[in-house]
């Protein structure tokens, strides 16, 4: 599934390409997608997306909000006049857009923004002309868990996913997310009696890491995933600590792993899967030993570690 730095990734590409675009329309294909009255955003302008964990929100200016779950497959795909030249567009997308696995469909007027942003990156914009164009922002989905909620700004909290979010590891600007400090994480990790891996990816306690992650980390930092949280030492969990936030910046300098059908907001894959320390590489030789890496299922997920130097 998508974690921070998948969802972080597309988060940018939508404020980048997404802000001051208004909703002319939106094509439901699959309603249990959606959930609200997509009657409530048509003719908002997009003023601010942002992240929490996992989960994406799209502010408009008539005080509505767009929700985003994309789960384990769900795709964020936009496409107008913002966009810049040269897209290399993953088959993970499936050809086209939209396509078979295109779920909803929002229909956009570009309006003109701000222009300073693409001058860096000689962005050919038509938004530097008055003129509104066209846009689209495709929400595709294989697997269809993901959901898409319309409400009100202010009610944002009263949604369970929200509502129940842990604090987060601070790797980025997030504004209104609390942050996961040592002094917090310890807390966390010394009252609880259950394996440290489950614990790390429990949104409920800790926003934004999931399987790969934690598996990075705890590989990072030479601790045994299966270890009881309650029995790390305080050298132990500063060092899980740093090892979190440095497989979760590296994975942001790398856009995200496009395992399954992770892509960004222009339907282009990151490269995090060239650097995975220890997820995905059973049977491989250990990256600091030597030592062969070994799978098991812990808390119902796969789990990658080296027995040779995770103690
Ligand atoms: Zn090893």
């Amino acid at each position: 599934m998508p974690e921070l730095p998948e969802v972080e990734t597309i988060k940018l590409g939508l404020q980048k390409y997404l802000i001051g675009h208004r909703i002319e329309g939106v094509d439901v294909r699959l309603p249990k997608i959606v959930q609200g009255n997509v009657k409530d955003i048509e003719g908002g302008k997009v003023i601010a997306v942002r992240r929490f964990g996992k989960g994406l929100v799209i502010d408009l200016d008539n005080d509505y909000s767009i929700a985003i779950h994309i789960k384990l497959t769900g795709q964020l795909i936009y496409r107008g006049p913002n966009l810049r030249q040269k897209v290399k567009l993953s088959k993970k997308v499936g050809g086209s857009l939209p396509n078979k696995w295109t779920h909803v469909i929002f229909k956009l007027k570009s309006q003109p923004v701000r222009q300073a942003q693409d001058k860096k990156t000689k962005v050919k914009s038509a938004t530097q002309n008055s003129k509104a164009t066209d846009a689209y922002l495709y929400y595709n989905d294989i697997r269809q868990f993901g959901w898409i909620r319309i409400v009100e700004s202010s009610k944002l909290k009263d949604l369970s996913f929200f509502r129940d979010l842990g604090p987060e590891p601070p790797v980025t600007m997030s504004i209104g997310v609390q942050p996961l400090t040592l002094e917090l994480f310890k807390k966390i990790v010394n009252s609880l009696n259950t394996a440290i891996k489950p614990l790390l990816m429990d949104q409920k306690r800790i926003g934004g890491i999931g399987n790969i992650y934690a598996n990075d980390a705890l590989f990072d930092a030479e601790i045994d995933p299966g270890r009881k949280a309650k029995s790390l030492s305080d050298a132990e969990i500063k060092k899980l600590y740093n090892s979190i936030l440095k497989v979760l910046k590296i994975g942001l300098r790398e856009e995200g792993a496009s395992e399954l059908s992770f892509v960004n907001a222009l339907g282009e894959e990151g490269s995090y899967q060239n650097h995975f320390l220890v997820y995905g590489r059973e049977g491989q030789k250990c990256k600091r030993c030597n030592g062969i890496i070994k799978k098991i299922i812990l808390g119902g997920r796969g789990t990658y570690f080296c027995p040779n130097c995770q103690k």
